[in-house]
């Protein structure tokens, strides 16, 4: 049951990265801490559908 979700950086808007969670066990929005390519630094990615 895992699905693909997409991380949105919140700084410049735009989707680095993808990653997989189990929708069953964690219902909420993920957030991450990443490297942004475009921001040049680490930022607050959060998951898009
Ligand atoms: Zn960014």
């Amino acid at each position: 049951m895992r699905e693909i979700v997409k991380l949105r950086c919140t700084k410049c808007k735009k989707t680095w990265y993808t990653t997989t969670k189990n929708k069953r066990l964690h219902p909420e929005r993920i957030e991450h801490k990443k490297y942004c390519p475009r921001d040049r630094v680490h930022t607050i990615f959060k998951e898009t559908r």
